[in-house]
Parts: structure tokens; C-alpha cells; sequence
């Protein structure tokens, strides 16, 4: 991946992205236990947003540090991009309508992010045009003591999607590399055998037709201090506030590290990880809104065959 950096803002062109979501099924077909990026040809004009920039390739590791959470590309405004997202949301209810008919097929996206990075607003901002009945959004936090006596995988699994479904997870099998890593609440050979573990769990994912994506929405630390303040100042917001967060907050530089390493292990040809600048959060919510609908596009869900010889039915009085 070729990331705008502070110093560079130039951007690569895109990759074509068209059939990718089918092309990262098959690699997960072929590559059984091996991670490799289908190879996309760059003939044509990366989309707009370029989203596809901020896929994270197998075998080209990113620094967090190195990526600026700010860029917006070219866009100025959140008031030049309202249309622009209306219109991927739009696309997104369309395909959803489809994915569900069609009764095949799932998506599951995963959400992470530091604290106030932006989870729940880009879930509220990139969904709410897609009918409820298609779509589940699970929350994870600290594990029950049930959920804490099976393998770490477990709870994650019962919420994976049925077929027809998409599902997103606000925190993710990701914490227990992250929170669990940071906070040191298992030995490191644990934690480390970790990233190999959800490789298989996602690629076994998608060889049962559930395609994954994942996004990690990157917030600076000067970003986060705002967005802290605003929700102690604000009472509407307040709610949200936790003194646990600043426990976190003092971590941060920890946690960018497990975030790189969770990413740069786990960002695989059939379940990518996208790092997204997410401190200006239209943005960030319009470059999520395309990937999901380009990835769903690419699904291509159909609606079932109809009935034989409905022209000939009239509905009785
Ligand atoms: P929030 O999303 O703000 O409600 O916070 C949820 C909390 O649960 C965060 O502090 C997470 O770090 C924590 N959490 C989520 N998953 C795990 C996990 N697997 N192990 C420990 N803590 C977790
Ligand atoms: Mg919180």
C-alpha cells in the first residue's frame, strides 16, 4: 500500500477493484494457509474516493505513524461530499436488498479504533438506509465469565453472519490482540499465536461464503484529546465519557503498535484490513461507504428465480 503521508500527498493509482470480493473467495480456495494478494491490473482511474489506497497488501507492511489521519484527498468540505455519500448509500440499501433475497451469501465488517475514533458514528452515518431485518450489529466488551472459560474465539463465532446477513462487529476477535495485549492479560505466546488463528477463522470464513472486511478508522492523538473534551463539555455526550479512557489514552503508543501488528499479520488476499484517516469523519464515513458497496457489488447478489407461470395467476377476491 502506497499511504499519503504527511510529507506526500500524492496517491497511487487504484487498483480495479471490480470482482475483488469473488476473486478473495477463490484465493482463499486456492491458498489454503497461505496469504498472497490477487493481483489487480491499474488501467483504469482509481474511484473516488480512492479507497483502495488504504488497503493494507499482504507482504507490504504499513506504520501508522507514517499515514495521515487528516488527509480528505481533494475534498474540502463535508457539505462536497453529501451527495456523493446519499449516492453510496443508496447503492449500499440496493445490494443489501439483494444479498438478502438472494439468502446465499454474507458480509461481515469489522470496526476498530483507538477510543472516540469514530465506531459508532460510522456505523449511524454508512447504515442507516439499510433495512434493519438484513442487518446485526454486535458490540463486544470485556468477556463474560462464560464467554471468558471457552477459546477466545467463541463468542465471535455465534455472532458471524447468517446467510443473507450483514453483520458488523463494533470491536472485534481483534481486542483479544489489542486490549489483550496491551493490558498483558495473557502471557505473549498466547496472544501471539493469536494472529495465525484468526487468519484461519476469517479464511475459513470465507470459504463458507461469508466475505470479511475490515477497517481500522485512524485517529490522531491530538484528534482523540478533542474529541475527550468535547464529550466531558458537552452533556448530551457526556454519557459516553469514561474515566477508563484515559487510562487508555496514556497507552496509546502501545496500542498504535498492536493495531500495526494486527494489521500488517492479518491483512490477508481473501480478508483485507483498510486503514482509513478518519479525524474528519465525513470522509472517513464516505470511504467506508464505498468500499462496503464496491465489496457487495462485486458479491453480485441475485435475486432467487421466480415462480413458473405467475402471468397466468390471478389473485382470487
Ligand atoms: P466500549 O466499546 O467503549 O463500550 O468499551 C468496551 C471495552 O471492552 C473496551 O475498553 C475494550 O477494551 C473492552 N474489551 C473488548 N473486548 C475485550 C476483550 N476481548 N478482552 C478484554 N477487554 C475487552
Ligand atoms: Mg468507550
Amino acid at each position: 500500500m502506497n499511504h499519503p503521508t504527511k510529507s506526500d500527498n500524492s496517491f497511487t493509482p487504484a487498483n480495479n477493484i471490480a470482482m475483488e470480493a469473488t476473486k478473495n473467495q477463490q484465493a482463499a480456495k486456492t491458498q489454503v494457509g497461505d496469504i498472497m494478494a490477487p493481483e489487480f491490473l491499474v488501467d483504469e482511474p482509481p474511484p473516488k474516493p480512492n479507497y483502495p489506497h488504504y488497503r493494507v497488501r499482504p507482504g507490504e507492511p504499513i506504520v501508522l505513524a507514517d499515514i495521515d489521519p487528516d488527509t480528505a484527498e481533494h475534498y474540502k468540505k463535508k457539505k462536497n461530499i453529501e451527495k456523493e455519500l446519499e449516492k453510496q448509500r443508496d447503492r449500499l440499501t440496493d445490494l443489501q436488498r439483494r444479498l438478502y433475497a438472494e439468502n446465499k451469501r454474507s458480509l461481515l465488517i469489522v470496526l476498530q479504533a483507538m477510543d472516540t475514533g469514530g465506531k459508532d458514528g460510522t456505523i449511524k452515518n454508512v447504515f442507516q438506509g439499510v433495512n434493519p431485518q438484513g442487518c446485526r450489529v454486535w458490540s463486544f466488551k470485556k468477556p463474560s465469565d462464560e464467554e471468558a472459560s471457552h477459546d477466545f474465539l467463541w463468542r465471535y463465532h455465534q455472532r458471524t453472519p447468517q446467510r443473507g446477513m450483514i453483520n458488523i462487529f463494533n470491536r472485534s476477535h481483534y481486542e483479544d490482540v489489542l486490549v489483550v495485549r496491551v493490558k498483558q492479560l495473557v502471557p505473549e505466546e498466547v496472544w501471539r499465536e493469536r494472529y495465525q488463528t484468526i487468519n484461519q477463522f476469517e479464511q475459513m470464513l470465507t470459504l463458507n461464503n461469508i466475505t470479511v472486511i475490515k477497517f481500522f478508522l485512524h485517529i490522531s492523538k491530538d484528534e482523540q484529546k478533542q474529541r475527550l473534551e468535547s464529550r466531558l463539555e458537552n452533556p448530551n455526550k457526556r454519557w459516553k465519557f469514561s474515566s477508563n479512557d484515559i487510562k487508555e489514552r496514556l497507552l496509546w503508543d502501545d496500542y498504535q503498535t498492536a493495531f500495526e501488528d494486527a494489521i500488517n499479520n492479518c491483512s490477508t488476499a481473501y480478508a483485507p484490513w483498510y486503514v482509513v484517516p478518519a479525524n474528519k469523519k465525513w470522509y472517513r464515513d464516505l470511504v467506508i461507504a464505498r468500499a462496503i458497496a464496491d465489496t457487495l457489488e462485486a458479491m453480485n447478489p441475485q435475486y432467487p428465480a421466480v415462480e413458473q407461470g405467475l402471468e397466468n395467476i390471478t389473485i382470487p377476491d
